[in-house]
């Protein structure tokens, strides 16, 4: 009888194993590359220049960078224009002097026309919502995704290090793509327990690549790490990776606005 009840036990227990996303990210090493590459899908013109909502918050325009800092809170040294700005090599990464929870973010972004580099070499950069959160944030990555292999969680669109985005929606270098994503953040008790994780919903170049994904914790290279108790607002982050990748049109509608 004892025997019978443990047996159920370890099965339920093991059922909710089976049903974490730890469990499922963790069913591929990290940055697996055996682990399959998204089919490709064909795209077209999506959101490209979209006009923001009359509540949103405009993070770029070509009104330069006074929406943005260093990481250290200093002056970006970012390459500003009127339609676009450009991350510099060697010069960091920046983060928005607004920090968020929820959101709801338009940004658009552009890979170096001229070919350079492969793999996570090539037009690397990232969008972080909750830049530091657990020493990292969480990262959809930014890529050059147009025949340029790589592993299945680092290309673009990726949740970085844990999933890859359900297609590969990538354009030409050099073309404008657009990601609109719908970011929840994780929840923490007073005890700082994880309560709930974040999820991330993305749409790249008007095709669905992440479908309110559970996010398992912070992103890093080679690191799946556990959550860390973080606060409920913080920075967004634009990665710098030593690629002249562009961006522009970037709004932000806070969804835990009073
Ligand atoms: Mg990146």
């Amino acid at each position: 009888m004892t025997n019978s009840i443990l047996k159920y036990c370890f099965l339920l227990i093991a059922l909710f194993l089976m049903n974490t996303n730890i469990i499922r990210a963790e069913k591929y090493k990290i940055h697996d590359l055996d682990r399959p590459k998204p089919n490709i899908i064909n795209v077209g013109n999506f959101s490209q220049n979209a006009l923001p909502p009359s509540d949103a918050i405009i993070l770029f325009n070509g009104n330069g960078l006074d929406e943005w800092k260093s990481t250290k809170g200093k002056n970006v040294k970012w390459k500003s224009t009127p339609d676009y700005f450009e991350a510099k090599k060697g010069t960091g990464s920046i983060i928005t002097k607004k920090s968020f929870g929820d959101v709801q973010l338009h940004i658009e972004w552009s890979t170096p026309t001229k070919i350079e580099g492969e793999s996570q070499g090539r037009g690397n950069s990232g969008v972080f919502f909750m830049a530091g959160a657990g020493g990292w944030g969480y990262e959809i990555q930014v890529l050059d995704s147009y025949n340029n292999p790589t592993y299945a969680d680092g290309q673009a669109g990726a949740i970085y290090g844990q999933f890859p985005p359900l297609f590969n929606a990538a354009m030409k270098p050099g073309e404008w793509q657009t990601y609109d994503i719908i970011f929840s953040r994780p929840r923490f008790d007073s005890n700082k327990n994880l309560i709930k994780p974040g999820y991330v919903t993305v749409i790249h170049n008007g095709v669905l690549i992440q479908n309110h994904k559970e996010i398992v914790g912070p992103t890093s290279h080679k690191i799946r790490a556990p959550y860390v108790s973080h606060e409920d607002r913080l920075p967004i982050q634009l990665q710098d990776h030593s690629n002249p990748v562009r961006f522009r049109n970037i709004w932000v509608r806070d969804l835990e606005k009073e």
